[in-house]
């Protein structure tokens, strides 16, 4: 599936009252809120870690499959509210994703993909 066609087929499930900056934006954020949520509670009931190769530590993963299933979720709810954003704004969610990988390819060519801030 493209991009945009995730965009328009999510939008198809979008109410009136929610095609508006203030309830994407605000939503958006409550989304990524509810996966950090979920990773916190994992990770306070030592069923998983972060460590710096992977959010699930191979050792402590036990998280459960359902666990996993509701993080999933949570991540597309995360897209779905990032796409609404987009969409609001009059972009096109792969127009954004294409210019963020062009981005990314530049920084790389120059060597500077390590490091911090917007303009480097
Ligand atoms: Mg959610």
């Amino acid at each position: 599936m493209e991009l945009n066609e995730y965009q328009q087929r999510a939008m198809g499930t979008c109410l009136p009252s929610c095609r508006n900056f203030s309830y994407m934006m605000l939503n958006l954020v409550g989304e990524v809120g509810e996966f950090a949520g979920k990773v916190a509670k994992a990770i306070r009931k030592q069923e998983a870690a972060i460590d710096r190769n992977s959010l699930l530590t191979e050792s402590r993963h036990v998280m459960t499959d359902e666990e996993i299933t509701e993080l999933r979720k949570e991540a597309g709810d995360v897209l779905w509210q990032l796409s609404g954003l987009c969409r609001v704004m009059g972009w096109a969610l792969e127009d954004v994703a294409g210019e963020n990988l062009a981005k990314l390819a530049d920084r790389k060519s120059r060597g500077v993909v390590d490091g911090s801030g917007d303009e480097r």
